[in-house]
């Protein structure tokens, strides 16, 4: 008897077929959130692309450490004061 366990959520006793259909029929949600090495670096990419593109959201950040300035809220940028 077949028992192979899905190596992403842990079901088991699939054959190899339905295995195969627990996958390619997007059965396994798991599997479905598995992102590949190359999705990720394209993720990665586009993120800190975002971040130089970034539409400051300005706060004022006067403190001990910041002695007057203003910190972005989106991508934590820290800008001297004007
Ligand atoms: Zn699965
Ligand atoms: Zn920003």
């Amino acid at each position: 008897m077949d028992n192979i366990i899905c190596p992403f959520c842990n079901e088991d006793e699939f054959d190899l077929i339905g295995l195969k259909n627990h996958f390619v029929k997007g059965y396994c949600s798991a599997f479905n959130e598995t992102i590949s090495v190359e999705q990720e670096r394209h993720l990665t990419s586009r993120s800190s692309r975002q971040e130089k593109s970034c539409a400051h959201h300005w706060v004022d950040a006067t403190n001990e450490v910041i002695k007057g300035g203003q910190y972005c809220t989106k991508c934590h940028a820290i800008s001297p004061a004007a």
